[in-house]
C-alpha cells in the first residue's frame, strides 16, 4: 500500500503541524483544540507530545542540549511515519533549536511540514505557568529549563505565527485550519 492509497481511503492528505514555543505558550491547548476541530471535519489525527513520547519511546532522554536534539530527531521520525500513514500529526514540543526543527523539516516533502510558532512573551508564559515549572526553574529545583537557563531560538520563517497573548485558542485553530 502507498501513502496515496492511504490518503484516498482517509479522504485527506497527511501533514505534520509542528507547534514550537516556550512552555506555557499554548502548544498543548492548541493541539487539543485543533484535533477536536479536525475530527469534527472527519479528518484523522494524532498528537505527539511530551506525555506520550517522553514517557515511552524517549524515556531514556533528559534535557541536555544533546538529549533535546535526539528527542526531536525521534519525534520527527515518528511524525514521518504518521504522515506516511495518511494522518494529520500535530507535534507539540518546545523544540527550542532551529537546527533540529530544520532537520525535522527536511524529512518531509515541501508543503507537508507546517511549522507554527506559538509565540508568547516569556513574562506571560511565566505568569500562566500552567504546570508550575517556571516556579521550580526560578527556585533552582528544575535545571536547564527553556527560557530560564536553556535557550529558545524562535523560528525565522515559520509557516504561521500565533501570538497567543492576543488570540483565543479557537482563533489559533482557525488560522491553522486555513493552512491545511
Ligand atoms: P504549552 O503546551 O505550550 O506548554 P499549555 O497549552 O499547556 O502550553 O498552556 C497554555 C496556557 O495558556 C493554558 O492555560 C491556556 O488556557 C492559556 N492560553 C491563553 N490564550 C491561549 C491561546 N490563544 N492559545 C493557547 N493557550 C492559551
Amino acid at each position: 500500500m502507498t501513502r496515496v492509497e492511504r490518503e484516498k481511503l482517509g479522504g485527506h492528505a497527511g501533514r505534520v503541524v509542528w507547534l514550537t514555543g516556550l512552555s506555557g505558550a499554548g502548544k498543548s491547548t492548541i493541539a487539543n483544540a485543533l484535533e477536536r476541530e479536525l475530527n469534527r471535519q472527519g479528518k484523522r489525527t494524532y498528537i505527539l507530545d511530551g506525555d506520550n513520547i517522553r514517557q515511552g519511546l524517549n524515556r531514556d532522554l533528559g534535557f541536555s542540549d544533546a538529549d533535546r536534539a535526539e528527542n526531536i530527531r525521534r519525534v520527527a521520525q515518528v511524525a514521518r511515519l504518521f504522515v506516511d500513514a495518511g494522518l494529520i500529526v500535530v507535534v507539540a514540543f518546545i523544540s527550542p533549536f532551529r537546527a533540529e526543527r530544520q532537520a525535522a523539516r527536511e524529512l518531509f516533502a515541501p508543503g507537508d511540514f507546517l511549522e507554527v510558532f506559538v509565540d508568547v512573551p516569556l513574562a506571560l508564559a511565566e505568569e500562566r505557568d500552567p504546570k508550575g515549572l517556571y516556579r521550580k526553574a526560578r527556585t533552582g529545583e528544575l535545571r536547564q529549563f527553556t527560557g530560564i537557563d536553556s535557550p529558545y531560538e524562535p523560528p525565522l520563517a515559520a509557516e504561521l505565527v500565533l501570538p497567543t497573548a492576543e488570540l483565543t485558542p479557537q482563533e489559533c485553530v482557525q488560522r491553522i485550519c486555513g493552512l491545511l
